[in-house]
């Protein structure tokens, strides 16, 4: 059996219609959006009067028409109608970020606030955000939300940190931050922050598996757009899979995790990124090829094994992706060749679209992507 369509509900559609349409055009006419949608004249007429006046779209100049003495007015819809916030904590310092509903930044500050876990650093934490906005001249019945990033599991609902040894912080809760801002707040864990980030910006991708090569190793399994996070919520926890039996240590208390052989603190040690790739590039010194090469035996080695539990693509994000060339991802298929039994097509590894600021980004984006469905 149908479900019936209520008249109320078709003209609920038609405005989801017309604000979407005007959303993904950025700028369009009445003509237009009566044409395209097929809609008549008086139903767009009313229906972007009713979205003018709640503020969600506004008149932005005219567009020149072939007829004589008639423009046709531009609309748009309101980019800072809503704002969404993300926030990335780390060890040393908080990185904000606030974007507008096309999830373009409106500001970013970093904060030199070291994490510790009591009352005085999640307060001046709320206080920040809240000057940073009052500084932006954002009130904050603007704000969607805040997606709070973390180094750590984060409980289905985003309440709660599961498991969070870089930080110590296992058993936050979110209300550490919600009980001293007055927008909605959650956890996500940071490598399914950078995932959200990179399917905003592929929107069709479908499946990834994206490995975030920052100074810890972590990874997001996406099926169907949809990060995988299992019945425990510790799927694609690779930095703990075991591939050294007598490895180094890894900061779970365990050893050879993938996290000892393919994080950037595997790689570099202490050596910041910048000097490490300058002198890589400079030839200077055997040491330095022979650590990167030796890296990129660990990570294809690393890759071969996820992709042959999950086909799918694989995309390279974190610090280290900015230092990524075609070069480094044939090295990585070459060694791929000499480990698999198949006859794999070189098409599944990626770098990532957003090397910067995508955890912050993703953490923001969930606010963003349910306003624009619901609208
Ligand atoms: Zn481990």
């Amino acid at each position: 059996m149908t479900k019936s369509i209520t008249p109320g509900k078709i003209k609920q559609t038609n405005r989801e219609l017309i604000y979407r349409y005007i959303y993904k055009k950025r700028k369009t006419s009445q003509q237009d959006i009566s044409y395209t949608l097929h809609l008549s004249r008086p139903t767009v007429t009313s229906k972007l009067a009713e979205l003018e006046e709640e503020g969600l779209i506004r008149r932005a100049g005219q567009f020149d028409s072939e007829f004589v003495g008639r423009k046709a007015v531009a609309y748009t819809v309101t980019e800072d109608y809503r704002v969404s916030v993300g926030v990335e904590i780390l060890r040393r310092e908080v990185k904000i970020i606030v974007m507008n509903l096309y999830g373009e930044k409106i500001g970013r500050e970093v904060l030199p606030l070291a994490f510790r876990q009591d009352e005085s650093y999640y307060r001046s934490v709320c206080n920040e955000i809240l000057a940073f906005l009052a500084q932006l001249g954002i009130p904050t019945e603007k704000v969607l939300g805040m997606g709070i990033a973390v180094q750590g599991l984060v409980s289905p609902d985003g309440r709660t940190i599961t498991y969070g040894k870089i930080l110590q912080c296992t058993g936050l809760t979110i209300d550490a931050f919600a009980s001293g801002l007055p927008f909605p707040c959650q956890f996500m864990h940071d490598a399914g922050g950078a995932a959200l980030s990179e399917l905003w910006l592929s929107p069709d991708l479908q499946d990834m598996v994206y490995l975030s090569l920052s100074r810890h190793l972590g990874a997001a399994m996406v099926c169907g757009r949809r990060i995988l996070t299992g019945q425990h919520g510790h799927t694609a926890t690779v930095e703990h899979m075991m591939m050294r039996k007598d490895g180094d240590p890894c900061y779970c208390g365990r050893r050879g995790c993938m996290e000892t052989l393919c994080s950037l603190k595997a790689l570099l040690g202490d050596e910041p990124i910048e000097s490490f790739f300058d002198r890589l590039e400079r030839g200077s010194g055997s040491d330095v090829d022979k650590r990167w090469q030796t890296y990129l035996d660990h990570l294809a080695e690393a890759i071969n094994m996820l992709h042959l539990l999950y086909d799918s693509v694989f995309v390279l994000g974190g610090y280290l992706a900015p230092y990524l060339t075609q070069a480094d991802i044939d090295g990585i298929y070459d060694r791929i060749d000499a480990m698999t039994p198949f006859d794999e097509p070189r098409d599944f590894i990626r770098i990532s679209l957003m090397p910067k600021h995508n955890i912050a980004i993703g953490a923001a984006l969930p606010y963003l992507e349910a306003f624009l469905k619901n609208i």
